[in-house]
């Protein structure tokens, strides 16, 4: 199995990864890449601005532009000393039109227009335009309303007949080749995982991705088989199922707890559920996931203007602040650093703008789960420790974790002190940063006596200058260094006072 080269962020001078790990923003940032983020010298940029995760969108661009990328995105961010996760983000089965012979073409309002599954590809006319999602006949009755090109063209069912759906258009505009179709409401029957999907998952295995993204998930089975899948490829990366039809919002709860990751994919949703739905529905996905401890990305024209213009809206950073307010682990662009004009600028801009949300009162202190019973001895660990950080004078928390699922538990408290999540595993730093407030720290303590540990782990960030003398620190650990899920141990210590502890 090819693996692209892993980030040598152990040998990097420390003052280098010191300068990288201290911006201190906690919300996460997922970047798209492709042509607009394809040469060194950009990339460099993103990741000195503070990327945390690279999106592969294999809806566009061929898997040796992916593959390429991917290897710019190590390489860089092994430069920087930055842990940089890799996202490989499935098409799905996005139903489309076909393409038409001349050209894009004009819909009136009020005139015929017929999808025929019967159509050759390429042989679209102002009357007619083929697909080769030949279930559509079967999934929409007389009435449904058809959505092609993100809603920008509506069109009424009128009559089916043979492989012919007849329609009126409610909504004109101009349609061109491959736009897709969504149906008001949800209700197409297509599965999640497509043949190009199955291959994909081979490819993401064989890149070593961290995260797959899953698009168009209907229900907790659809996450499990794409596990299953990638596991049988030989990748442990995590799952991110992309909340974009209408279905999965009856199956959410299930979605949420099979999942890793949610994405609230408000493109398709917006068009399936309508766009006035979409910010209730964002608040809901965020709130239910951190409730089940999975961590959620909010992604879709969050800086749309800046695809062209080199400064966002007041709505667009309303909206990028409201998601921070909401609880979002990260924010993620897609065509504004992917083809945009300005990919570094967006980024500093997500930047500055989540840092300003961070400040506010609401995501500092938690009122989360002080009703709920815990399942586990390290989870219960993990809140004793968020619930004393955000009571005590504490500037930062310490944990040593193995599989990192210590500081995803603490993360899902709201709380402006900083989680250190100290991990020997170069593939669980990569996973920690997507999770709001952890800052991956690489740190073997496997081979120390256990009695030096807590000096060890606190000289190390010390060293790194992002923590001095004097802070009070929380440090969470097992009794045996090494071992995944044994974190049973929190203890309160003081930077310049932290002694040696006894076996
Ligand atoms: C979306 O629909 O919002 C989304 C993120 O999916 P994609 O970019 O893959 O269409």
């Amino acid at each position: 199995m090819l693996h692209l080269n892993e980030p040598t962020i152990r040998t990097l001078p420390k003052d280098q990864a010191k300068r990288k790990v201290s911006s201190h923003r906690r919300t996460k940032i997922v970047v798209s890449l492709g042509p607009s983020t394809d040469r060194a010298k950009t990339m460099s940029a993103l990741i000195e601005q503070g990327i945390d995760v690279a999106r592969l969108n294999m809806s566009h661009g061929t898997r040796d532009d992916h593959r390429r990328r991917a290897q710019l995105v190590r390489d860089s961010a092994a430069q920087h000393g930055r842990a940089v996760a890799l996202l490989v983000d499935l098409q799905g089965p996005k139903i489309r039109i076909g393409g038409f012979a001349d050209g894009p073409v004009q819909l009136r309002n009020g005139k015929r227009f017929v999808i025929d599954t019967a159509l050759n590809d390429r042989a679209g006319t102002e009357d007619s335009v083929g697909t080769s999602y030949t279930d559509l006949i079967n999934d929409v009755d007389t009435g449904d309303r058809l959505l092609l090109d993100d809603g920008n063209v509506v069109l009424q069912v009128d009559k089916i007949e043979g492989t012919a759906i007849s329609t009126r258009v409610i909504v004109g505009g101009e349609l061109s080749d491959s736009k897709g179709i969504n149906k008001l409401g949800g209700g197409l029957s297509a599965p999640a995982l497509t043949e190009k999907d199955h291959e994909d998952i081979r490819f993401a295995a064989e890149i070593g991705a961290d995260y797959l993204g899953v698009s168009f998930v209907r229900h907790g089975a659809d996450v499990e088989t794409a596990r299953m899948l990638l596991r049988s490829a030989g990748s442990d990366a995590h799952v991110v199922s992309k909340v974009e039809r209408r279905e999965a919002l009856d199956k959410i709860e299930e979605i949420i707890v099979a999942s890793d990751v949610i994405m609230v994919a408000r493109g398709d949703l917006g068009v399936e559920i309508g766009d006035a739905e979409v910010p209730g529905v964002q608040k809901r996905l965020i709130s239910e996931s951190r409730a089940h401890n999975t961590v959620v990305i909010t992604a879709t024209q969050m800086m749309q203007s800046m695809v062209s213009s080199p400064q966002p809206t007041r709505a667009e950073v309303s909206d990028v602040s409201n998601a921070v307010l909401d609880g979002t682990d990260a924010v993620m662009l897609s065509a504004e650093s992917a083809i945009g004009r300005h990919p570094v600028k967006v980024v500093a801009a997500l930047d500055r703008i989540c840092l300003a949300a961070e400040r506010h009162r609401s995501v500092l202190v938690s009122g989360h789960r002080m009703e709920s019973r815990f399942d586990s001895v390290e989870e219960t660990i993990a809140m004793a420790t968020m619930y004393t950080a955000n009571h005590y004078n504490v500037v930062g928390i310490l944990t040593l974790t193995e599989s990192g699922s210590t500081a995803k538990w603490m993360s899902r408290i709201s709380s402006g002190i900083q989680i250190f999540g100290m991990t020997r595993n170069e593939d669980t730093e990569r996973r920690m940063a997507l999770y709001r407030g952890v800052y991956p720290v690489p740190f073997d303590a496997t081979q120390l006596p256990r009695g030096d540990v807590n000096r060890a782990v606190v000289a190390e960030l010390e060293a790194r200058g992002l923590v001095a003398e004097g802070d009070w620190l929380i440090i969470t650990k097992g009794d045996f260094s090494g071992v995944k899920g044994g974190t049973n141990s929190m203890k309160i210590v003081k930077v310049g006072e932290v002694t040696g502890e006894r076996d």
